[in-house]
């Protein structure tokens, strides 16, 4: 499969004021230890984040290079690599297509992988997310982490059904390898 991870509030703890440096990536147990099984078993693995903070002018390409560094680099240590990183580096105020809710760089991903809608899984703590990938047609996993419970809590809309909900992308990661989709 084709697995699309959002990145804060999946791999790293999501901030409020964004993460603006490789010292502010602070991962979530578990989760390059995941991506690692799913690289294993052969699946495609692929990043699609929103960094408005680009295009808000708080950090620039090179700072968020530095933090993709960062982390390829542990993820290597436990022998996992993410295939791609997609950005969408617009602000709110001046969101493309690319930007999630949008479903621009999923669509861009499996275009990228030549992997079917129905082969792939978006994995998420945010409504938008979920929105992103029922507009792309993918499958969608909901994560308890980052903003994922709340985001459950506020409860999401009828029309983005069925999404799977995982406690993290460990759990998420074995639906996966489980075959749920
Ligand atoms: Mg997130």
């Amino acid at each position: 499969m084709l697995v699309l991870l959002d990145r804060d509030g999946v791999i790293n703890e999501d901030r409020e004021d964004f993460v603006k440096s490789p010292e502010e990536l602070i991962l979530i147990p578990k989760s390059l230890e995941a991506i690692a099984r799913l690289n294993s078993h052969g699946h495609k693995l692929a990043l699609v984040t929103n960094q408005s903070c680009i295009g808000r002018g708080i950090i620039n390409d090179e700072q968020l290079a530095a933090i993709h560094g960062k982390l390829r680099d542990m993820l290597a240590k436990v022998s996992g690599r993410l295939d791609e990183i997609f950005i969408a580096p617009d602000a709110p105020w001046a969101a493309t297509e690319r930007r999630k809710p949008g479903p621009g760089m999923l669509i861009e991903a499996m275009r990228k992988f030549n992997i079917h809608s129905s082969d792939t899984v978006l994995i998420g703590d945010s409504e938008r997310d979920i929105e992103a990938a029922k507009s792309a047609d993918c499958h969608r996993i909901l994560v308890q982490t980052g903003k994922g419970r709340k985001t459950l809590a506020t409860g999401l809309k009828r029309h983005l059904m069925p999404v799977h909900v995982a406690s993290d992308l460990d759990q998420a990661a074995n639906f996966i390898l489980e075959g749920r989709f």
